[in-house]
């Protein structure tokens, strides 16, 4: 059955561009039927070489067998969510380690993000009047799309580390030989950090009504954790009030919250496996995450991830750089969602500050002739690393001046800041430099934990999100 044959909700008009660009890419597409596996066809980067297939095989049948990890109507909600986000009807939050890792997983580091990430979506709906979406790199964000397929350290050369779902960051032999069984481990912690975010957010930790207890115990005496408490004190004034006033303290978002995991759809034999068909709409859904996105080293339009994302029904991103061509991007969108449904896909930009406000105008004005509804996402992280005493890190200004640039753009053009996209932990690490806790140079040594890219710790999350809620004010 043809993809365009699949039911959709909520479509809306695509101009006779966007048409057209789909009708020259459907040799692309094959016209022809999609199914889980139909990516195989297609040429694919960033998978990795295991020695033995036959533990291949074994290992990604133990997951075909699984239960999925997310069910297909929470999609449906979230793509409604994110279709909001769009018009500028509420705002997405997207937030967590660039690469979860097996030796730093723990109940406490869980929550420690879960309570941030909702500190800051408190920020944001006090500061910008909208609902917050709020979407975990999280129960999945394992793989890594790397630049170079091997490392070399003091003239030894191995294989590049991937990520822990396929090998081990320790650089020696043994540890970045790709593993087929780390599939399944990763898949077991995916579960368990889910089942534990399901508590959190239906078990009465999320409710409104607790937002003071939500400040991480380092935070306290901290300028963010500051302003932070001044927040959650107006947020209790005013519940107060509206219990005055006759509110049921039964309400649904007094007691839970809305919750969405996400990650980079990149080993496709794990997404593959994990593919199932609803049985409510006979519609294909990838059950890893309920929300996955194409990274900007696998968006090629002939390959094997653009292939298999638009067969699935869940909401999805694309990552894009400075790299990206107009003609190419509104091409993309027809692919990825040629029915047009608001929600269906977010663009999330990653250029850096400077090179953003020369090349997203254009790729913006491009989408708006084409009449194509997509969620624009401010990544501020990617185009911003850079390597300090031999350290990988970013610089709080320059995530900072990208948003600035992001919401500037968008403000000229009068078009909707739909989010942001950071990689951050509630851990007090030091990854990124600067911020008012002015994490400095020689501050890097001291508390680096990450095993991928550098993240924003709580505080510099904290200040970031007031700084979107002042520009979504205004
Ligand atoms: C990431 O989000 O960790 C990542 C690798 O992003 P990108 O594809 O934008 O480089
Ligand atoms: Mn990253």
């Amino acid at each position: 059955r043809g993809l365009s044959a699949l039911p959709r909700r909520h479509t809306v008009s695509v101009s006779a561009v966007a048409s057209e660009r789909l009708e020259a890419t459907s040799s692309l597409n094959g016209g022809s039927t999609w199914n889980p596996s139909a990516w195989r066809s297609k040429p694919v980067v960033q998978q990795p070489e295991y020695l033995d297939q036959v533990e291949v095989v074994k290992a990604v049948a133990e997951i075909a067998r699984m239960p999925p990890l997310i069910f297909a109507g929470e999609c449906r909600t979230l793509e409604q969510r994110l279709a909001k986000a769009s018009t500028g009807d509420a705002f997405v939050l997207f937030g967590g380690d660039c690469a979860e890792a097996f030796s730093q997983f723990s109940a406490n580091r869980i929550r420690d993000l879960y309570r941030l990430i909702l500190q800051m979506s408190i920020v944001l709906a006090f500061g910008g009047g909208v609902p917050i979406v709020k979407l975990g790199r999280i129960a999945g964000q394992f793989a890594k799309p790397r630049s170079a397929p091997t490392e070399t350290i003091d003239g030894v050369t191995l294989p590049a580390y991937r990520g822990d779902i396929i090998n081990g960051p320790e650089f020696n032999e043994e540890s970045r030989r790709c593993d087929p069984w780390r599939l399944v481990k990763a898949y077991n912690q995916s579960a368990a950090t889910l089942n534990l975010l399901r508590g959190f957010s239906y078990g009465g930790y999320a409710g409104l009504s607790r937002v003071s207890q939500w400040n991480l115990e380092f935070m306290k005496n901290t300028n963010e954790g500051h302003a932070y408490m001044d927040i959650a004190k107006r947020v209790d004034e005013a519940i107060q009030f509206m219990i005055a006033c006759g509110m049921d303290t039964n309400m649904p978002f007094m007691r839970e919250t809305e919750f969405y995991t996400c990650h980079e759809c990149l080993l496709l034999d794990y997404e593959a496996a994990l593919t199932r068909l609803d049985s409510t709409t006979d519609l294909w859904y990838g059950c890893s995450a309920h929300f996955l996105w194409c990274g900007e080293r696998t968006r090629q339009l002939d390959h094997a991830h653009v292939d298999f994302l638009r067969g699935v029904n869940n909401p999805i991103g694309v990552k894009v750089s400075d790299k990206m061509d107009p003609n190419d991007i509104v091409t993309l969108i027809a692919m990825l969602n040629p029915s047009n449904t608001p929600g269906r896909l977010s663009i999330i930009v990653r250029m850096g500050a400077r090179k953003l406000r020369e090349h997203l105008p254009a790729l913006i004005s491009a989408v708006q002739r084409s009449g194509q509804v997509v969620t624009w996402v401010c990544d501020p992280m990617h185009g911003n690393t850079e390597t300090v005493s031999g350290y990988k890190t970013r610089r709080y200004d320059n995530v900072r001046s990208e948003i600035e640039a992001f919401f500037d753009v968008h403000e000229q053009l009068g078009t909707v800041p739909g989010g942001v996209h950071l990689e951050m932990t509630g851990d007090n690490v030091t990854e990124c430099i600067g911020g008012g806790a002015s994490v400095s140079e020689d501050d890097l040594n001291s508390r680096y934990h990450t095993h991928c890219d550098p993240r924003l710790n709580a505080e510099q999350s904290l200040e970031i999100a007031f700084y979107v809620a002042q520009r979504l004010r205004q």
